[in-house]
């Protein structure tokens, strides 16, 4: 690449940021990126990594280690709290046909975000600044310029195009005064974490989730940090309580004991609020500034899509933006971006991630009845079983776009 081609700055060291950096870099293109906090952020968020995301950061050169470092977890269960039992087992074994990767990996986002900028020190054309928030977007024929924040006042820098990956507050949305359509669940869901190995309650499986009219919750075990493997517990709290009556040791203590009763109390290390949006952006693109990740779709996490759909947002952007660059296509295609992912994102993430909250807290016994006959008899016929996996893990979503790209 010439080295007079202005960088493409990224706002935001998220694992977003972080992945269409890697997948520039790799490409040649200079990128700067700004990260507004001084670290990357390892609060409890994504950490279900599913198949048609692990082909692309095979393609990126990460999924060897996302394997080593997460857990491997082929299956997952739904749960009736009510009567304790599985209501179906489904299982992306059955994908070995279609996909080198049937499995879903439990691997930490900010683990991954971690790898790929590891990755990102080896090439001398990129720029990562922490510590520097991007405040301002104007936008020119031949270029963006951006407001950059940092403990000694207010820069511009200019780039040839902008990603904003800076998240559900995205500035850069903001900024381009793009709409954020949907809406915010008027709950919010509580992740507590702790060491004790609640696969001793739930055998056989990692990735649980617990369906109840009145109080449903979902258990997840993730390959933890130095204390060993780390179990999560993902569940809803009535919209009038705060913070204190919520957060407060006792008060998480029995919301375990109600879950999960055991005769010892439980070591929690993580306790986190969340709030939990249904929402796209208007458009994904304003003439040289993009929107990926959080920043252009959020969603509630049962089912674990968000950051992996962000992840395709990444892949799918920087390969657009690659070509363009290096002149093998006109700029036009750039509309494809919006085009195609933003249906997509409504279709695949936002469809199935309402739906899969609102069958875990169905209040009608008639109505959740009849969920859990459709989901045994979806798991027990193969064909049916395969469409839903392939949903599941977004391999759907990406071959739909890649016929359509054909
Ligand atoms: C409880 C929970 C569980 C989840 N589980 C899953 C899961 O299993 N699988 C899944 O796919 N998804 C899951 N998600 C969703 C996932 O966490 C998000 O989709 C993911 O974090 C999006 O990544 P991102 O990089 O787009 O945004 P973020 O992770 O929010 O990163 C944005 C970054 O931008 C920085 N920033 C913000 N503003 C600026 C600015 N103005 N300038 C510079 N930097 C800025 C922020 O500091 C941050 O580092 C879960 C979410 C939650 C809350």
């Amino acid at each position: 690449m010439p080295s007079s081609i202005r960088p493409i700055l990224i706002a935001g060291g998220g694992p977003v940021g972080f992945i269409c950096a890697l997948a520039l870099a790799r490409q040649g293109l200079p990128v700067h990126l700004f990260e507004a906090e001084s670290r990357i952020n390892d609060m409890p968020r994504a950490a279900t990594t599913h198949a048609a995301t692990l082909e692309m950061l095979a393609g990126l050169g990460l999924v060897d280690e996302v394997i080593e470092r997460g857990l491997v977890e082929p299956k997952f269960r739904i749960w009736d709290r009510l009567s304790r039992r599985i209501v179906a087992e489904f299982d992306f074994g059955i994908l070995k046909d279609e996909t080198p990767y049937p499995f879903a990996v439990q691997c930490e986002q900010h683990k991954l975000a971690g790898m790929a900028l590891e990755r990102l020190r080896a090439f001398p054309h990129v720029t990562v600044d922490f510590s520097k928030r991007v405040t301002g977007v104007e936008q020119f024929g031949d270029r963006v310029e951006i407001d950059v924040e940092d403990s000694e006042g207010t820069h511009k820098v200019a780039g040839s195009y902008l990603i904003g990956a800076d998240g559900g507050r995205s500035t850069v949305r903001k900024a381009l005064g793009i709409e954020f359509e949907g809406y915010t669940h008027p709950e919010r869901f509580m992740i507590l974490t702790t060491t004790f190995d609640l696969g001793a309650m739930y055998p056989g499986c990692t990735r649980n989730y617990v369906s109840d009219p009145g109080d449903w919750f979902s258990i997840f075990k993730v390959s933890g940090d130095d204390r060993g493997p780390l179990w999560r517990v993902l569940s809803s709290t009535r919209p009038e309580q705060t913070d204190d009556e919520l957060m407060n040791p006792e008060a998480t203590e029995q919301r375990l004991q109600r879950f999960l009763p055991r005769d010892e109390p439980y070591d929690v290390v993580h306790r986190n609020l969340y709030n939990v949006h249904q929402r796209v952006a208007a458009s994904f693109r304003k003439g040289r500034v993009f929107l990926a990740g959080d920043a252009a779709h959020v969603n509630n996490p049962l089912g674990g899509l968000g950051l992996n759909f962000g992840i395709h947002d990444a892949v799918e952007l920087t390969g657009l933006l690659g070509q363009v660059i290096r002149r093998e296509a006109s700029d036009d295609i750039l509309d494809l971006y919006d085009r195609h992912r933003r249906p997509l994102n409504i279709e695949f993430v936002q469809q199935q991630t309402i739906a899969n909250k609102k069958r875990m807290e169905e209040k009608d016994p008639a109505a959740r009845e009849k969920d859990f006959e459709q989901l045994r008899r979806t798991a027990a016929d193969p064909a049916a079983h395969r469409a839903h996996v392939r949903r599941a893990s977004l391999i759907e979503s990406v071959r739909k776009r890649a016929a359509a790209a054909a």
